[in-house]
């Protein structure tokens, strides 16, 4: 069979409280080691953690804050918003932690509306001293809900990771890759930014500029508290740049204001944005010239 038949990729949906160890869990999974990107990008849906990718696999792990909520304090938006993050997920991972007693009124809504398959994860199996408690909680917990798998680990001893690894694979659909996979390395967050940043231009002007609009981030530079990046937006008439910049910069202007709200939203950092608007006639035959990653 070639490769393509046995690919798998999937979404993997990571909830649970805070302080758990969902970001272990994610330096484990993802870590340098595996040479992939872990970004806080925000999709419509989730927020992308890591891309995990093997000859053979994709994984998309993502996860979406503040799900884990007492029913009374989700709002009506809320509830479609966890309804569709867990609907969408190939593989849903519920971590816990072992000690924990079973939250039922924020487990039940959401137990009733998975549609993949289900892994929870007992976390911080290190700090439990009798270790009959893990069976124990393992049997309370496969009382509670009919899991596709109950897994006890120690994210911080990286205690069972690989069979966490294995299981997701295992659950994974055959697919192609959902993303580029040799674009999607470190040039992660240049993508996200210039999708970001070309959206608004569509939502700006819609029919007036052609879909051959381009947006490359040419520079990137992430420090503790701001992320400084250059866009240059490449068109291929001097008339669509003066559409683009608009009377007196405004058009450019409000993209620019609208694209860093949303960047800062999914860096979940300060943005500080430049943008340029350049004329390339035939860009797109320059294409492998200036790919979208900035080089
Ligand atoms: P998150 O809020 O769910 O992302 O949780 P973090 O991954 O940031 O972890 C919260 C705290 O729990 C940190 O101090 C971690 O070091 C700790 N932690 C995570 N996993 C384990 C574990 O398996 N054992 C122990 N003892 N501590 C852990
Ligand atoms: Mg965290």
């Amino acid at each position: 069979m070639s490769e393509t038949e046995n690919h798998k990729s999937g979404f993997v949906n990571i909830i649970g409280k805070p302080n758990v160890g969902k970001s272990t869990l994610m330096n484990q999974l993802v870590g340098e080691k595996l040479s992939i990107i872990t970004s806080k990008a925000q999709t419509t849906r989730h927020r992308i953690m890591g891309i995990l990718n093997g000859d053979d696999f994709q994984i998309i792990y993502s996860d979406t804050p503040g799900i884990l909520k007492p029913m009374y304090e989700l709002h009506k938006s809320m509830m479609h918003f966890v309804k569709i993050s867990v609907e969408d997920a190939d593989v849903l991972i519920l971590i816990v932690e072992i000690f924990e007693n079973i939250d039922t009124e924020i487990l039940d809504p959401l137990m009733r509306k998975v549609q993949g398959k289900v892994i929870l994860l007992l976390n911080k199996t290190d700090l439990v001293k009798d270790k009959k408690e893990i069976e124990t909680k393992t049997e309370q917990w496969k009382a509670y809900h009919d899991f596709d798998a109950i897994i006890p680990i120690s994210a911080l001893k990286n205690d069972n990771i690989d069979l966490v690894f294995k299981t997701i694979l295992g659950f994974l659909p055959v697919h192609p890759p959902f993303y580029p996979k040799d674009q999607l390395t470190d040039k992660a967050e240049r993508f996200f930014a210039s999708e970001i940043i070309r959206e608004k231009i569509f939502m700006t002007f819609k029919q007036e500029v052609p879909y051959s609009t381009e947006v490359v981030i040419s520079d990137f530079k992430e420090d503790e508290k701001i992320i400084r990046m250059r866009a240059e937006i490449y068109v291929e008439r001097s008339s669509q740049k003066g559409i683009i910049i608009g009377k007196g910069g405004a058009a450019l202007k409000k993209i620019g204001i609208e694209a860093r709200k949303d960047l800062e939203a999914f860096f979940d950092k300060q943005v500080y944005l430049e943008q340029y608007v350049k004329v390339e006639k035939d860009w797109r035959r320059q294409k492998n010239k200036l790919s979208r990653f900035g080089y």
